[in-house]
């Protein structure tokens, strides 16, 4: 199932990528209001954009565009499209997006190769535990290319342990495709309920949305809690509507394997310069292969840093390491930089948490404030101190604390009129 392109050497892999890049280049001038305009006004002639390189001279698009001029991003028809789905913008009303036939048979293929990555063969049978409706993508895009790889599916969708162990123990899948927060859940049912975790079948998990490794691509604290119990290979996918391409692990775990004939990457800084390799930087992207809503130098939001060095697998292909956090979500307190996902790991460490939410604030001195409310029963005051020593080792600093009620908790939560509950709220100005 590895693309032969995948396991070819980097000169080729990049040829063949520039041959995509026209294509792309020449189908979007012709069909993309957003870009026909874009480009002009920026006096850009597209037959000059023949290397990888060469695109760097074409302006970035940010998510701001893409929610502001949503509907002259659209390069086809609304006969022709078959899916509507719809991710979050900046400014609360979600983006657009429309998709294609032949846009279904990609994200089919894109998840078909992706899976393959993570080991999933036709005779697996994998049990899909996030939302396949409500005009997410992520879950009919793993219902199609689990379709493709020819494995079994059983869509038991998010949330509901009893439901979601039922169906373990009487389909015995293989595979799991979750959040990894939620396959802790899974752990306590399973605990309180005398089911042997180990003896159930499943070998491996599929997560998505909250990283599995730190930087080093050493476990997380969520990645270690749950193999403590539960002995099965963790694999990261990452994705997202605009990407419209996964990047998913292989056995190394070294990071998510990008796939050349479905996207091109670029790492920048904040003026829009690409990094040093291995730096740090926005995840940029261009698609290849979109008829509905191609983008083209696309800013994701998402902070990371992309490995070079091969990887064991023998794919050539460049890997997306773990997601520090949103660009827009970054934060200054007490003179250290750093982004959400870093505070809830140290709190994933902990058992006794058993929620949290994180609150960012501006101060009076117009600087950063960080507020973590967490449930916590009967906290300690050595408990307390543990805490705060683990924040201190870890980000370097100690946030605000509070403990409150499970219910004050969700009602905060869900109060912020999103499709997902919000773990992190930023009220900064
Ligand atoms: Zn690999």
């Amino acid at each position: 199932m590895t693309p032969a392109i995948e396991k070819d050497n980097i000169e080729n892999i990049k040829f063949f990528q520039e041959q995509k890049l026209k294509e792309q280049l020449e189908y979007v001038n012709k069909n993309s209001k957003y870009y026909q305009r874009i480009w002009k006004e920026n006096t850009i002639n597209i037959s000059n954009i023949h290397t990888l390189e060469d695109l760097r001279k074409l302006p970035v698009t940010t998510k701001e565009d893409l929610q502001r001029y949503n509907d002259d991003f659209f390069c086809v028809d609304s006969i022709d499209i078959i899916d509507y789905a719809s991710t979050s913008g900046t400014t609360g009303s979600p983006v657009n997006f429309g998709i294609t036939d032949k846009d279904l048979d990609r994200l089919a293929y894109n998840e078909a190769i992706s899976f393959a990555c993570a080991g999933v063969k036709k005779h697996d049978v994998v049990q899909l535990m996030t939302t396949m409706d409500r005009r997410f993508v992520a879950g009919l895009a793993y219902f199609l290319g689990l379709r493709k790889l020819g494995a079994a599916v059983i869509r038991t969708g998010a949330g509901i342990p009893a439901l979601q162990w039922d169906s373990i123990l009487r389909n015995k899948p293989t595979y799991l495709i979750a959040v990894p927060s939620f396959l802790l859940k899974l752990i306590d049912y399973a605990e309180k309920n005398g089911i042997d975790l180990n003896e159930v079948g499943v070998k491996a998990a599929i997560c998505i949305g909250e990283p599995l490794r730190n930087q080093d691509l050493t476990p997380s604290s969520l990645a270690r809690r749950i193999n403590e119990k539960w002995n099965i290979q963790l694999y990261s996918t990452y994705a997202s509507t605009e990407m419209s391409t996964a990047f998913t692990e292989c056995e190394h775990l070294q990071g998510g394997h990008a796939h050349p004939e479905l996207i091109i990457t670029e790492v920048l800084d904040k003026n829009n310069q690409p990094v040093s390799p291995g730096e740090l930087g926005e995840l940029t992207i261009t698609t290849l292969g979109i008829e509905g809503l191609p983008l083209v130098r696309f800013k994701t939001g998402d902070i990371l840093k992309i490995e070079e060095v091969p990887c064991p697998c023998g794919r050539n292909t460049p890997r997306v390491g773990p997601v520090v956090g949103r660009a827009q979500q970054m934060i200054k307190y007490k003179g250290t930089t750093l982004y959400p996902p870093a505070i809830h790991d140290v709190l994933n460490g902990f058992r006794e948490v058993s929620e949290h939410i994180i609150i960012l604030e501006t101060n009076e001195l117009n600087t950063d404030d960080i507020t973590v409310k967490m449930t916590c029963s009967n906290p300690s005051f050595d408990f307390i101190e543990e805490l705060k020593e683990a924040f201190r080792a870890k980000i370097r600093v100690v946030p605000k604390m509070e403990f409150i009620e499970s219910e004050e908790l969700n009602r905060i939560m869900t109060q912020q009129n999103s499709r997902k509950p919000k773990w992190v709220i930023d009220l900064r100005g």
